[in-house]
């Protein structure tokens, strides 16, 4: 194998930003990113599956999780809570695929502590007045959910600076196209290459 271990990457945006559209199109043109199944204790949403949006658990399920260490990191969003299983991601990484994780703010400050090497990108919306216009516009969330959203991403946006990349989603397609060129750069890093790798393929005599 040419990379030693995969990269892990986070994302993070307001909500509204249309950052889990700009996932779902990213799977599909780099598909050997692996996004990580994060568990929640919010309800699922029409279409979501058990298992492949997110491991869906109750609040005692969640809080023995928090308890036996397995999170490497969690926050309360939005008042419900959300974690990334630490065994899921360092299998996955250490199998040499590179992991995505859809996280918030809260979450990419931890897991930048836990793995410095790890590459955060945050998404914003192209201004204030277009993300209210895309969450007024979604029907899934109650009025009142939306209204905590907005007041929430001031919140969020002012923590862009703990993020190595910003991508503005003004025009999806460059944005996405911002997205894969990250990832693209960072596969190949010097440090992600294996050495013996090289020594096999270009250096050793025969
Ligand atoms: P939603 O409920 O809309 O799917 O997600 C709400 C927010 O929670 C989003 O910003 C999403 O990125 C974030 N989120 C999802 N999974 C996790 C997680 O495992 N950890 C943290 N910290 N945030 C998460």
């Amino acid at each position: 194998m040419r990379q030693k271990r995969g990269s892990l990457f986070v994302i993070s945006a307001p909500s509204g930003a249309g950052k889990t559209t700009l996932c779902q199109k990213l799977r599909e043109v780099v598909p050997d990113v692996k996004f990580s199944v994060s568990y929640t204790t919010r309800k699922p949403r029409a279409g979501e599956v058990d298992g492949v949006h997110y491991s869906f658990v109750d609040e005692d399920e969640f809080r023995a999780m928090i308890a036996e260490g397995e999170f490497v990191e969690w926050a309360q969003v939005h008042g419900n809570f959300y974690g990334t299983s630490k065994r899921r991601i360092e299998d996955m990484i250490n199998e040499g695929f590179d992991v995505m994780l859809d996280i918030d703010v809260q979450g990419g400050r931890q897991i930048k502590e836990h793995f410095p090497d790890s590459v955060l990108i945050f998404v914003l919306p192209p201004s204030m007045d277009e993300l209210k216009k895309r969450l007024t516009g979604r029907m899934s969330d109650a009025e009142d959910v939306i209204k905590k959203r907005l007041k929430n991403a001031i919140d969020e946006i002012r923590e862009y600076k703990n993020y190595d990349y910003v991508i503005i989603n003004d025009v999806f397609d460059d944005a996405l196209e911002d997205m894969v060129a990250i990832i693209i750069a960072e596969r190949i890093r010097t440090s992600k290459i294996e050495e013996g790798w090289i020594i096999e393929n270009f250096i050793k005599e025969e």
